[in-house]
């Protein structure tokens, strides 16, 4: 029999939170609103604890956080949320509280790559030995899974930070990422779409002038990526991409800025399986985050 593995997906509106075996077999599941740390981080557990008592023991929980977080197995703060704007988060040892309230093994990573290793294990990466994933909501983040591993560094890949380029003729917006101003993130994200055009992205209609502009940024974004890491497959999700029409839209700026430079056939005739929604849906953190433990059991 498979062992049992913990998912939280922690964001930072809820948490998320799950224990199974993958995503056939879920066996409980809660989502619980963010507040302040020690309460959602306790209520977590209280979950844990129930799902433990009433399906048995758990070898391992995976846990997919929003960020900046401290992956790096040296450092004094490893497993916390590091410098996050969220009131009350900065500097929260999450793998730290889980561990020891719940005496088991806690596997950490930012929730776009948990995301991605999930497309790889059970969605639409299944199959690939390199995927990128990418989510387009109130912010922008990105995950890559490089010969079946996610891709760390210095910390992990914040490509939702990216400057591209910003015809100010064409779009006189400033950005709203606090650090850049006008990064990928400050320009094509959910925030950024509702600062420009006072109404969320949802509402607007899809002949909006907005929608062409949203996919020369993020066409222009896909074309640095597929240049740098050359992933088999780009995923897009996120609440802005939740818009189906903006697929094929990003899917020819993305063809239009490289130019036929690369002959491939996943550049052309198969671009719409390449840049493609994900396999699972808006579960891909929560299976993530039992990949991920699955990964670390293992
Ligand atoms: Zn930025």
């Amino acid at each position: 029999m498979s062992p049992l593995y913990g998912a939280v997906e922690a964001g930072g509106t809820k948490f998320n939170c799950a224990v199974g075996t993958g995503p056939a077999d879920l066996r409980a599941q809660i989502r619980i609103d963010t507040d302040d740390p020690e309460s959602t981080l306790e209520k977590t557990c209280t979950f844990f604890r129930a799902a433990i008592t009433q399906h048995g023991p758990l070898a391992t929980v995976g846990v997919g956080s929003f960020g900046p977080i401290d992956l790096d197995r040296t450092s004094p703060t490893y497993g916390s949320i590091t410098s996050t704007p969220k009131p009350g988060w900065a500097n929260t040892d999450i793998v730290g509280f889980l561990s020891q309230s719940l005496d088991l093994p806690v596997a950490f990573d930012t929730d776009v790559n948990t995301a991605a290793l999930g497309e790889a294990r059970w969605g639409a990466g299944v199959g690939l030995h390199s995927l990128l994933y990418l989510t387009i909501g109130t912010g922008i983040g990105g995950g890559a899974v490089a010969d079946g591993g996610v891709v760390h560094g210095l910390m992990h890949p914040e490509m939702g930070h990216i400057p591209v380029p910003h015809d100010r003729d064409r779009d006189p917006y400033e950005g709203c990422c606090p650090y850049h101003g006008d990064c990928l993130e400050g320009l094509a994200s959910g925030t950024a779409l509702r600062d420009r055009w006072g109404t969320a992205a949802h509402s607007l209609p899809a002949d909006h002038e907005a929608w062409p502009l949203e996919a020369t940024y993020l066409g222009g974004a896909l074309a640095t990526f597929i240049l740098t890491l050359s992933p088999q497959r780009i995923l897009l999700g996120g609440g802005v991409m939740e818009q189906q029409h903006l697929f094929p839209r990003v899917r020819n700026e993305t063809a239009r800025v490289l130019q036929d430079y690369l002959k491939l056939p996943e550049l052309h005739e198969d671009l719409d399986a390449f840049i493609a929604p994900p396999g699972l849906g808006s579960r891909a953190g929560i299976c993530g985050a039992l990949a991920l433990a699955e990964n670390a059991g293992t």
